[in-house]
């Protein structure tokens, strides 16, 4: 399933409710990264080298509840960098699920022992494990050796524990489909509720001599398409249906970057998760201020390759046809 039934009904009536508004444009899941410091530094990732200004400065616990209450939004992925080195994290996911908002907490796993025996089971939250693919691939994407393992372990706990539990792939250059269909398939087998797929994105902060991973539109729709034919049909993915059409090259779309709202320690960053032009100090800001209109796919040679799920699930729920809703279904309730 890719979320449980009361949680997606409450995310459809919010839909809704926008909609009847009038509002053309609102915040389905706000992307927040309570800190940038990590305790890994992995090749594809610009977050850990960003400017000192914002390595140097996190979010309070407080900070991150205005923030969700400013904008609104009724799910919030916990990033970063890695949110469990932040002090007050688990404080910061009680007051989210307080809140009664879908809460994903992203993690690479290696700090899980510090917060799992404080944190309780419930059908909102989940964690998501950051996994780009079997052992040696993984290890060598995050540059630290063991840290498959480590992951592996952390799900068998959280799962132990009766935690819901996501894993997120992210397919760079290079990725064996055959292997990362496996591994799905393995995490499926272990309880695994959903699993996220998506293709890599090279933005401004990320290595210069790591550019060559980054896949191509068409080369990551390629091997999006491999690796779904390698994985077979009972793996449960977190992407909605339309959203891997989108990746099997079976669907376009526009990217709505306004879907997923990004609030840092410096403040809301515009335009999207992955691109940094601005930083607004209010939520309204960010919103009336971006020129919107100046990015996505053919409009910003930055977001000819971008392909990702903070960009396009947002645009996939809203682009949802009536022939798709038995697809929907299927995925809320089979997966
Ligand atoms: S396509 Fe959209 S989500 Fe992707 S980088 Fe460009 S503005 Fe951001």
């Amino acid at each position: 399933m890719g979320q449980p039934l009361r949680v997606t009904l409450d995310l459809a009536r919010y839909v809704v409710g926008q909609r009847l508004r009038g509002r053309r444009r609102f915040p389905l899941v706000l992307m927040l990264e309570p800190t940038e410091l990590c305790n890994l530094s992995c090749t594809g990732c610009g977050k850990i080298r960003q400017d000192a200004a914002v390595m140097a400065r996190r979010l309070t616990a407080q900070e991150c509840f205005d923030a969700v209450d400013e904008c609104g939004a009724p799910a919030v992925s916990i990033a970063g960098g890695e949110p469990l080195t932040h002090p007050e994290i688990v404080e910061i996911v009680e007051g989210m699920l307080a809140r009664r908002k879908l809460t994903l907490l992203c993690t690479n796993g290696i700090l899980l022992g510090r917060v799992l025996p404080k944190l309780r089971p419930d059908p909102r939250f989940s964690f998501v494990f950051h996994l780009d693919g079997p052992r040696e691939h993984h290890d060598r994407m995050v540059e630290r050796r063991g840290v498959f393992d480590l992951v592996m372990k952390g799900i068998r706990e959280a799962k132990a524990r009766g935690f819901r539990v996501t894993t997120n792939t992210t397919l760079y250059k290079g990725a064996d489909p055959e292997a990362v269909g496996q591994l799905l398939r393995e995490l499926t087998a272990m309880g695994v509720d959903s699993c996220l797929v998506s293709p890599a994105f090279t933005y401004e902060e990320v290595d210069p001599a790591a550019h060559g991973i980054f896949l191509h539109r068409q080369e990551a729709i390629a091997l999006v398409r491999r690796v779904v034919q390698a994985a077979g049909p009972g793996v449960r993915y977190y992407n909605t249906p339309m959203y891997l059409d989108f990746l099997l090259g079976r669907r376009t779309l526009q990217c709505t970057p306004w879907g997923n709202p990004t609030r840092d320690p410096l403040g809301w960053k515009g335009p999207c998760y992955l691109l940094t032009d601005a930083h607004y100090e209010r939520f309204e800001d960010l919103m009336n201020r971006t020129p919107w209109e100046d990015y996505g796919y053919g409009k910003n040679p930055r977001c000819a390759s971008c392909m990702m799920h903070s960009g396009y699930e947002a645009s996939a729920v809203a682009a949802m046809r009536p022939a798709d809703a038995w697809r929907m279904l299927r995925w809320i309730f089979a997966g």
